[in-house]
């Protein structure tokens, strides 16, 4: 056996769309990353969509385009990727690491209202494994405080969540196609809003702050009925970076997009068998409270409290697992931002994440299963 943690599901038709970018030799930011963020944008329901090279990317530039005050601060989970804290830090910010709930492991909005002075100017939610955040909360805390909400979307594309997708609910929701999330584009990321005033500034920006989109002026480069000698020029009116998708990437997402329903099926029904093993455990407990019909999860784990025994079970029967995550304010770099967060450095010491994938089979499941139930004969 040998059980994979998480693997992207990509065919002959990623390859199709790539060829075409290929056959017209435009590899570049083009025609396919346009159509891409107007389909995204179509999925998603909102205004617009920017594609970009990485989460990472979008959410440090989803965060400048407030120009918030040096030193001021930004509210985030204590249980997510680097990422989510590092978009305050690219921007001069600090960040601001709040506890999450023992049961969901998303922001706890008592933490919330604790962590919080008259410095805070934003909070960044994540939707951890795809268990939404308390948006309808969390929105009312910002309205309160006056706080920019950016919601990390990089565990789950496409969920609703009390009649609002996820993503829709803040000033700007930031999305991973990373290769291990919902979708994938090898890497990439999309930005999301509503907010023409923002859109304005975020499209420029991550093109190096080019007014201009190049990529349908260059047919005029080689127009013979054009008289334009000033078809190359354009303006610059911003500090830009080099964060925008390219269309090879942007071909692989056009089509992980049309997947992503059937994948995101997928996944729920797998997580619906592995929830069938806990009538036979009784101390290992599922990590979340999965309701994989209401909401699409990129992540499935337990909680053990012996868990790097079950971590090495699994590996000798050639099970992969993972842990999500280390809290960041025990990381190293984010000494100085250190404050306390009981529930996350206490919970992360059972966390076990098991595959979930859309190559994952039933009989795997059944496998891991066995497994889990062979290990608390051994145990406990
Ligand atoms: C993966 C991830 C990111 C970063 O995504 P990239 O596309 O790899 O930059 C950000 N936030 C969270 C919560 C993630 O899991």
């Amino acid at each position: 056996m040998n059980i994979r943690l998480f693997a992207p599901y990509l065919g002959e038709d990623e390859i199709n769309e790539i060829r075409d970018a290929f056959n017209r030799s435009w590899v570049g930011l083009g025609e396919k990353v346009n159509k891409f963020e107007i389909d995204f944008s179509d999925f998603i329901g909102c205004r617009r969509s920017i594609a970009v090279n990485s989460a990472t990317a979008g959410l440090h530039l989803a965060v400048s385009v407030f120009s918030f005050k040096e030193g001021k601060k930004v509210l985030v989970p204590d249980i997510t990727f680097a990422s989510t804290a590092f978009a305050p830090i690219y921007n001069r910010l600090n960040p601001v690491f709040v506890d999450v709930n023992n049961d969901d492991i998303t922001m706890s909005i008592e933490d919330l209202e604790n962590k919080y002075d008259k410095d805070c100017v934003a909070i960044i939610p994540v939707h951890y494994g795809g268990q939404p955040a308390k948006m309808e909360l969390i929105i009312e805390f910002a309205k309160q405080k006056n706080l920019k909400v950016i919601e990390d979307c990089a565990h789950t594309v496409g969920t609703e969540y009390k009649g609002v997708k996820l993503g829709l609910w803040g000033d700007i929701g930031v999305f991973s196609f990373e290769e291990k999330k919902a979708m994938t584009t090898g890497d990439g990321g999309m930005i999301c809003s509503n907010d023409e005033e923002l859109i304005k500034v975020l499209i420029p920006r991550r093109w190096l702050g080019i007014d201009k989109d190049t990529w349908k002026s260059s047919f005029d480069y080689i127009n013979p009925n054009s008289y334009n000698t000033r078809h190359w020029y354009y303006d610059i009116n911003d500090l830009g970076f080099k964060y925008n998708m390219n269309d090879l990437a942007a071909a692989v997402g056009i089509v992980q997009l049309k997947r992503l329903s059937w994948m995101n099926s997928v996944r729920s029904k797998r997580i619906k068998e592995y929830l069938q093993v806990f009538s036979r455990l009784k101390h290992i407990k599922p990590l979340l409270p999965f309701n994989p019909d209401e909401n699409s999860y990129w992540l499935f784990g337990v909680r053990c409290e012996k868990r790097d025994e079950l971590i090495l079970h699994l590996k000798t029967n050639g099970i992969a697992t993972g842990v999500h995550y280390y809290p960041l304010n025990m990381l190293k770099y984010f000494r100085e931002w250190y404050s306390p967060c009981p529930i996350a450095e206490k919970a992360w010491e059972s966390f076990v994440t098991l595959p979930l994938h859309v190559h994952l089979t039933s009989e795997e499941i059944e496998y891991i299963s066995e497994k889990l139930v062979s290990f608390e004969k051994e145990y406990f």
